[in-house]
Parts: structure tokens; C-alpha cells; sequence
């Protein structure tokens, strides 16, 4: 029976559902010569085409059948960014079963933890984490077997791990014959946990369906705007939220993959960019902090690379100037989250913007920017009540849409909704003509005599300053105000600034009362296992601290 009160005529429109396999299959079909790029963990660059990831897709999905994983079954990677992880991606997926990516950066007790929780029947793991599996793998209670991404001769010849196997071996003993089964578009694709900085990590569980209309939505012009001239290499991890989608969306258009593997260093990347002469990259700015350093302590400058995307916190406006003015990249900031596939916003500018002062525009790029098509955005305030579109008053900003979560896995959390709308946990603002910035993560949020100080603005001012090279800026005890902001600096190597000459620094910015009580310098920022700054460590490591009167 439908959902549905009514019951209009039906279209008469082929019903064919949205499946994974079909990008594979599609990118095989008309982009069959198109090149995917990997630098593998054997140190070397493999090279082959969508047409030959495509067959060995298709034997790895024969080989899964072999091992007997069954329609719904879970299968974790626990890899980088490479092609046997593309084409376990499709192979598991394509198959029926559940393809559950791990961050080889969590500890080795959240690893067999989410394990457990998610029942992986196999396990297959990158040639340089066998360690790593070595130190967790005795507490996974449902892996039946563990499967090393290489080839034979790298195979260890001793090992802890039962039932270990060779991924070119199950490949080279499997038929390229396998037809990819049709079932319902609603059926589970892949697993992924939350990052989980408070309690356990929760499963966010996305499908077939919302895998595919994501794809189609992230390649759109005013999204991530990816085409087949382009090439793209993925920094944002495989194991995380699917690399942004960008496995799907990348063959979905034809573009030309680079899958750079473990070393995301400025150096490894740079190198990489210049030798596949890359035109579109995707990452956190902790990243592209790194990439900056060397690219302009070595002097060197991109020659092809020319849309630089953003997302997973905020992005510094002094980079961004920087990437656009000095290295002509152009910078676009995305927001999302794991629970939404995860791209909600992008941020470019409307035809009504193309006359403004430079000035005005890149106060504009500077937002997380306009929901794109198929995500619809508010914000509320803490009874719920919906707030005005006015680029000033922000609130919690809820999200709904084919691509956002309904429940976590095993329904863990309980109903997450509020009225089929999803909280973000974010507080934003949204301007009259539906830009959304966000002020700020609700937990980070510096309460300060009632009234709240966004640290993001606080932090993007500070990066602005020619001497720092991250910031965090997060609330500590006040006797009088409850909490006041505390600046927390790591300095560019080799340069100098002075506490007063940082807070002067604010001067005109920003509203007085915001400016930070206090500036302390430290050699690095804690980061989590998605190379974000660990907000709540930072927290924690300066609750004692004593402001000055
Ligand atoms: P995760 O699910 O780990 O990817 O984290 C999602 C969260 O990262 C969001 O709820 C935001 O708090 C933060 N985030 C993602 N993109 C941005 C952005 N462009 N600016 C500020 N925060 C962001």
C-alpha cells in the first residue's frame, strides 16, 4: 500500500532502480578508456581504466559470493584511497551486501568495537595496517576471515591474523562473469560510523538510492561542478563518508580518478597533483594547510589544478584568499556531515552577485553557501520555533532531504528526527536569499554573560594574522561571565607575535566584547581521526586555565 493519502495516475516511466552497479557499469560502458590513478602502499603508481576496475569489480564480487557472504551481509575495508578499494566498493555493494569502511585512524578498540557492532563477516585491510589489524583483530567476534589488499609475494609469512587471504589471489581465482543483481533502490549500500568525540560511534547506514541521487546532485555546476575534462583526486578518505561521495560521482561523470593513498603530506600531494595534472580536489583545510606550506616554502606553483573543494570545518577566509590570489585556485566551501551523505551546502555565487565589489563576493564564498537541490535547510531556536532568513539571527540548523539520515544503525539514539527534520547540531544563520553560515558546532558555541560568541569567526580571524598558522579559540571559566574566549595558537615556523600584538589584531573585526580574553601558544592543535581540530581536547586541556583579571 502506499504511503501516500493519494492515488494519482501513475507515470508510465521504466522502473529501474538507483544501484551502485549502475555507475560502474555506465562508467565502463561510455568512459571505458578513462584512467583511475593509484599510489599504492607498495610505494608505486598503478594505473589501469574504468573498463578494467569494472572486471575486477566483477570477480571480486564472484569471490565474495565464493567466501559466502549473502545478500545484507557487512563487509569492512579497512583502506586508503586506491583502486582495490574502489573496486571492493562496488563489489560488495553491487552484490547485495553492506560495504562498512573503517578509519584505520580511530584506536584499535573503537576499530573492534564498530566490528562487532556492525557484525562484519570479512575484513580487508591495506598491505602497511597489517599491524594495526594485528592489535585488534583477536576481539572481532564475527569476522570469518581477513583479506590483505595485495599481491602474493607481499603476503606475510608469519602472522597473528586466522584465516587471513590474498586479495590478488581471491581476484585471479574468480570469473569476470557476474551479472550485478536488481533489487530494491532502498536497500543498505554502506556503513560508515560517526566520528563519535563523545560515547560510542554510531553506524549512519546510506542506501543504494540516496548513494546515487547524492552523486547526481554533487556533480551539478553550482555543487561540486565535476565534468568528464576534468581529473580528480579525492583527499577526503575512502573510509570516510565514502570520500565525500566522490567514487560515485567521479565515474557517474567520466572524469579521469587519482587515489593518492596513505601520504597526504603537502609534498606527496603537490608531486601527485603536477604528474596526473589533477583540476579538482576535495579535502579538510588541515589539509590544504599543509599543501600551502610547501607550495610556498618550496616557491612552486599548480599548473592544472584549479578548484580547490573544502568542507568538514570551516575554511580559514585568509586561505582561501591566498589559494585564489597567488595560485589562481579557485576555493569552494561545502558543509555536510556524515549523517547527510554528507554535501548539503556549496558555496558560489548567483548571477545577481556578479556585479558586486571583489570585496562583497568573497564575503559571500565565505558561507557554507546555498542548499543544493534535494536538501532543505532551517534553523530554530531551542523550542523549535522557525527563525528568519536574515543573515543575522542563528539558530539550530535542521536539514531533511533523499540523502539525510532517517535513524543511525540498529537504531541506536533512538528517533533522531524532530518532526522528520534532521538537527545538525550546527547553529547557523541564513541570509534572505539562502546563504547558510555557520557560527558555529552547538557544543563550541562560548556562552559569555548569555549571549554566545561563535568561535568560528573568532579562529578565521586570528588564521588571518601573517604569523598563526591554526587556531581554536574555545571557552574557559569566567567568575563574572560564565565563559570567555581563550585564543589557542600554533605560530608559521619561524615567525614571531607577541599575545597583545594577536589581540590588537581583533581590532575593528569584530564586536569588542568577542575579543579573547587571553592568547596562549602551543607547538600543535590535538586532530581527530578526520583531521579535524579536536575542539573538545582543547577544551579539555585548558579548563584549568586562569584568564587574565
Ligand atoms: P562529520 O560528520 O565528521 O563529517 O562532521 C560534520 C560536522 O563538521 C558538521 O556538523 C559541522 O559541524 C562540521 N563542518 C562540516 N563542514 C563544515 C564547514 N564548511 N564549516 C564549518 N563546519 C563544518
Amino acid at each position: 500500500m502506499s504511503q501516500y493519502p493519494m492515488s494519482p495516475v501513475m507515470g508510465q516511466m521504466m522502473s529501474q532502480p538507483l544501484l551502485t552497479s549502475c555507475v560502474i557499469r555506465h562508467a565502463d560502458r561510455y568512459h571505458g578508456n578513462q584512467e583511475i590513478v593509484s599510489r599504492r602502499a607498495e610505494g608505486d603508481i598503478h594505473r589501469y581504466t574504468y573498463t578494467e576496475c569494472h572486471r575486477r569489480s566483477r570477480q571480486m564480487a564472484n569471490a565474495l559470493s565464493g567466501l559466502g557472504v549473502e545478500v545484507g551481509d557487512r563487509v569492512a575495508t579497512l583502506a586508503w584511497n586506491g583502486y582495490r578499494h574502489m573496486e571492493l566498493y562496488y563489489a560488495i555493494s553491487g552484490s547485495g551486501a553492506v560495504m562498512h569502511t573503517i578509519n584505520p585512524r580511530l584506536h584499535p578498540e573503537q576499530i573492534a568495537y564498530i566490528v562487532n557492532h556492525a557484525e562484519d563477516q570479512y575484513l580487508f585491510f591495506d598491505l602497511n595496517l597489517l599491524p594495526l589489524v594485528e592489535s585488534f583483530h583477536a576481539h572481532c567476534k564475527t569476522v570469518k576471515g581477513y583479506v590483505m589488499m595485495c599481491g602474493l609475494s607481499s603476503m606475510p609469512d608469519k602472522t597473528s591474523i586466522p584465516n587471513l587471504m590474498c586479495y590478488e589471489a581471491l581476484i585471479d581465482a574468480s570469473s569476470e562473469l557476474y551479472d550485478w543483481s536488481q533489487f530494491d533502490e532502498n536497500s543498505a549500500s554502506s556503513l560508515c560510523y560517526t566520528s563519535g568525540t563523545t560515547g560510542n560511534p554510531k553506524g549512519v547506514l546510506y542506501s543504494h538510492r540516496s548513494t546515487v541521487l547524492h552523486s547526481y546532485a554533487s556533480a551539478m555546476p553550482d555543487a561540486l561542478n565535476i565534468s568528464a575534462r576534468d581529473t580528480v583526486l579525492p583527499v577526503v578518505p575512502m573510509f570516510h563518508v565514502n570520500a565525500w561521495g566522490l567514487p560515485y560521482t567521479v565515474p557517474m561523470v567520466g572524469a579521469k580518478l587519482v587515489l593518492p593513498g596513505s601520504s597526504l603530506d603537502g609534498k606527496s600531494l603537490y608531486e601527485l597533483f603536477e604528474q596526473e595534472k589533477v583540476t579538482v580536489s576535495g579535502g579538510v583545510p588541515t589539509v590544504w594547510l599543509g599543501l600551502l606550506n610547501h607550495v610556498s616554502q618550496n616557491k612552486l606553483k599548480f599548473s592544472t589544478f584549479k578548484r580547490m573543494v573544502t568542507g568538514g570545518s570551516a575554511c580559514p577566509p585568509a586561505m582561501m584568499k591566498t589559494f585564489r590570489n597567488d595560485y589562481g585556485v579557485e576555493v569552494l566551501h561545502t558543509w555536510g556531515m556524515t549523517e547527510m551523505s554528507p554535501l548539503g551546502t556549496a558555496c558560489t555565487l548567483q548571477s545577481h552577485h556578479l556585479g558586486l565589489p571583489e570585496e562583497q563576493k568573497q564575503a559571500i564564498l565565505e558561507k557554507q553557501g546555498h542548499a543544493i537541490f534535494g536538501v532543505d535547510m532551517k534553523i530554530v531556536d531551542d523550542a523549535g520555533k522557525e527563525l528568519p532568513w536574515d543573515g543575522q539571527t542563528y539558530g539550530n540548523l535542521l536539514v531533511k532531504g533523499p540523502w539525510v539520515i532517517n535513524s543511525y544503525f540498529k537504531g541506536e539514539g533512538g528517533g533522531v528526527l524532530q518532526e522528520g527534520w534532521f538537527p545538525t547540531g550546527d547553529v547557523a544563520t541564513i541570509s534572505p536569499d539562502g546563504y547558510m553560515q555557520i557560527t558555529d558546532r552547538s557544543k563550541d558555541v562560548i556562552k559569555s554573560g548569555g549571549e554566545w560568541i561563535g568561535s568560528i569567526d573568532l579562529e578565521n580571524i586570528a588564521m588571518a594574522h601573517p604569523a598563526v598558522q591554526q587556531a581554536a579559540c574555545v571557552g574557559v571559566f569566567h567568575p563574572k561571565w560564565d565563559e570567555r574566549p581563550l585564543l589557542v595558537v600554533v605560530k608559521k615556523p619561524g615567525a614571531e607575535v607577541s599575545k597583545e600584538d594577536l589581540i590588537q589584531f581583533y581590532d575593528g573585526k569584530i564586536a569588542k566584547w568577542w575579543t579573547p580574553d587571553d592568547v596562549t601558544f602551543v607547538d600543535a592543535l590535538p586532530l581527530g581521526a578526520t583531521g579535524k581540530v579536536l575542539k573538545n581536547k582543547v577544551r579539555e586541556q585548558f579548563k584549568e586555565y586562569k584568564l587574565p583579571a
